[in-house]
């Protein structure tokens, strides 16, 4: 976890008021939730066979015995502060913004601490694709107001409970006799998560990645028919993307569209943001 010294809080200071000021713009109000929650709220919501709960996530028991964990991420904890503070009674969707530290047990790396800030923004409560484009668009001019260029917007369709079955299924057939060429990582998530196969990084993994079947070409008409408007929503907007059908994410609960932005060169991590639709 890193300190942050006099020095570098001015830099700190502009992403966050810039942050602040584009959500404002967009209409959303900002929640802090608290750095601690019961670890079920993450077990649940985020899936029990993600990297995350099952690798990443700072558990501690209180002296009551209750199982807590800090926070590992901003969207469980906005969808529980929503059921808890009846924020359905509210005209939808319900539009809701952070900027707060999560803590992962991860890998100490260039550019990655265990303490990471994250500036996140939630719309709760519509189904049209207009607000997948909204958010995204949100993400683009913060990083366009804050001067970052040459980045890549993915962009993805995972499908939903209707198609996503159906679709692992044919990936799991397409990976079934090639199990020896991939790496142990991949033979428990061809057994547990079969669709964060497409997510290794192992470079003896690329090849059969390559290889697998696309999910845009395996969504039923309704995911088909929002992803298709969500296109169209950001071509309107002016709003640069690249379709890529491997983008999967490492959270179980995302439902149709999920993005992420790269920076073109690569060194040190190499995703800046992301995120996508949670109808579940
Ligand atoms: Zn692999
Ligand atoms: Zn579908």
């Amino acid at each position: 976890m890193q300190d942050i010294l006099p020095g570098d809080q001015p830099y700190w200071d502009a992403v966050r008021l810039a942050a602040g000021r584009l959500a404002a713009i967009f209409g959303y109000g900002r929640i802090d939730t608290p750095i601690l929650e019961e670890a079920s709220l993450f077990t649940r919501g985020v899936g029990e066979v993600t990297d995350i709960v099952q690798k990443e996530m700072y558990i501690f028991e209180d002296r009551s015995g209750q199982e807590l964990a800090l926070r590992p991420e901003g969207t469980a904890s906005i969808c529980r502060a929503y059921l808890e503070h009846g924020m359905f009674n509210r005209p939808q969707p319900v539009r809701l913004w952070y900027l707060a530290p999560n803590f992962r047990y991860d890998r100490p790396q260039a550019g990655r601490y265990r303490q990471h800030h994250q500036f996140g923004a939630e719309a709760i409560g519509e189904e049209d694709a207009a607000v997948d484009a909204e958010i995204i668009e949100l993400l683009w001019r913060l990083y366009g107001e804050l001067g970052l260029a040459g980045l890549t917007l993915h962009l993805n369709s995972i499908g939903d409970q209707n198609c996503r079955p159906a679709y692992l299924e044919l990936l799991r057939d397409y990976y079934r006799d090639k199990l020896d060429l991939v790496c142990s990582d991949c033979r428990e998530r061809f057994e547990r998560n079969p669709l964060r196969l497409l997510d290794c990084k192992q470079p003896e993994c690329q090849p059969v990645i390559a290889g697998a079947p696309p999910i845009t070409e395996h969504l039923c008409e309704p995911c088909a028919a929002h992803f298709s408007d969500l296109r169209a929503y950001l071509e309107a907007a002016g709003i640069p993307f690249a379709l890529n059908p491997r983008l999967v994410r490492g959270l179980d609960y995302y439902t149709r569209t999920v993005f992420e932005v790269e920076p073109r060169e690569e060194g040190g991590q190499s995703s800046i943001g992301g995120g996508g639709r949670y109808d579940g």
